[in-house]
């Protein structure tokens, strides 16, 4: 299928890994250059680099800005459109998480959640928007989730952050409606990455049970489907909203996760 995407340009944040890495290389095989970001080994990252342009044609580039950093990360866009000629895709991606009570939760760990899942957001809209509005074209998407809509216990700060999220996600969009542009946020459920695994240990222990135990008990027992959401599902929705088929989709949220926010 032909999304239309052939020669524009995105940036993908947390792209060395999991979800970032599967949108970038789906948006890199529809023709779009894009600019990698994430945390890694330097020679990993390059390889990574290297292989998805050789793989796909694509522009394929690499910026180390840290999400924790706003001059960072207006300094990675400004690197997009420098290199790439134009900016019409943000995929905000970059997550982290951590698993404790809230009675118990570091001070630091909430900061540095709160940090990259939410505030980075705000950060590389803020780069990006007077790029997209002088083109009268863009696409941002945010990588929120199921938890940007439900709660589940002992995740209060990743909670927090996507629920932030999908609020910057609406505000967004009514500011850009009239301007070729759109903001949207993706829903996932549960996808089987390093995240999740750092999760089903981080859990094992929060609740004294096995790891294949958290699996079957907890983590797929909140997705009625009882499978993990692939890749290909993600990108296939990526591609749908950065496509002109996409265009009249503006400050939604789009579930997918297998049903689970549909009890
Ligand atoms: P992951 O751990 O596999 O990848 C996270 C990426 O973010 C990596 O590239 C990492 O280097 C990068 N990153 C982390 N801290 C960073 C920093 N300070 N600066 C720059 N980059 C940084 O995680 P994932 O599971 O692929 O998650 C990606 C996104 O999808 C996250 O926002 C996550 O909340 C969301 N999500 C994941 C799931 C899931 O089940 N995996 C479900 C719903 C939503």
């Amino acid at each position: 299928m032909d999304f239309g995407l052939k020669g524009q340009a995105a940036v993908v944040t947390g792209s060395t890994s999991g979800i970032g890495l599967a949108l970038a290389g789906a948006l890199a095989r529809n023709g779009v250059d894009v600019v990698l970001n994430g945390l890694g080994d330097p020679a990993a990252i390059e390889k990574t680099r290297s292989d998805l342009a050789a793989e796909t044609g694509a522009k394929v580039l690499y910026h180390g800005a840290d999400m924790t950093d706003g001059e960072q990360i207006a300094d990675m866009v400004a690197y997009a459109n420098a290199q790439l000629g134009r900016l019409d895709i943000l995929v905000n991606n970059a997550g982290i998480q951590h698993v404790s009570p809230i009675d118990e939760f570091p001070v630091a760990k909430w900061d540095q959640i709160l940090a990259i899942n939410l505030t980075s957001n705000f950060h590389a809209i803020r780069a990006a928007l007077p790029i997209m509005k002088a083109q009268k074209h863009g696409r941002i998407i945010n990588i929120a989730s199921a938890h940007g809509l439900v709660a589940s216990p002992f995740k209060g700060a990743y909670v927090a952050a996507k629920h932030g999220v999908l609020g910057l996600t609406k505000t967004v969009a009514l500011e850009i409606a009239e301007q070729g542009i759109t903001c949207n946020a993706i829903c996932p459920g549960y996808v089987h990455t390093p995240l999740v695994d750092g999760q089903i240990k981080d859990t094992a222990k929060a609740r004294g049970l096995t790891e294949d135990e958290v699996v079957r008990t907890v983590i797929l027992a909140a997705q009625p489907s009882k499978q993990f959401i692939t890749f290909d599902q993600l990108g296939g929705m990526l591609l749908y909203l950065a496509s002109a088929a996409g265009a009249g989709v503006n400050g939604a949220h789009l579930s997918i996760d297998g049903g689970w926010t549909a009890g």
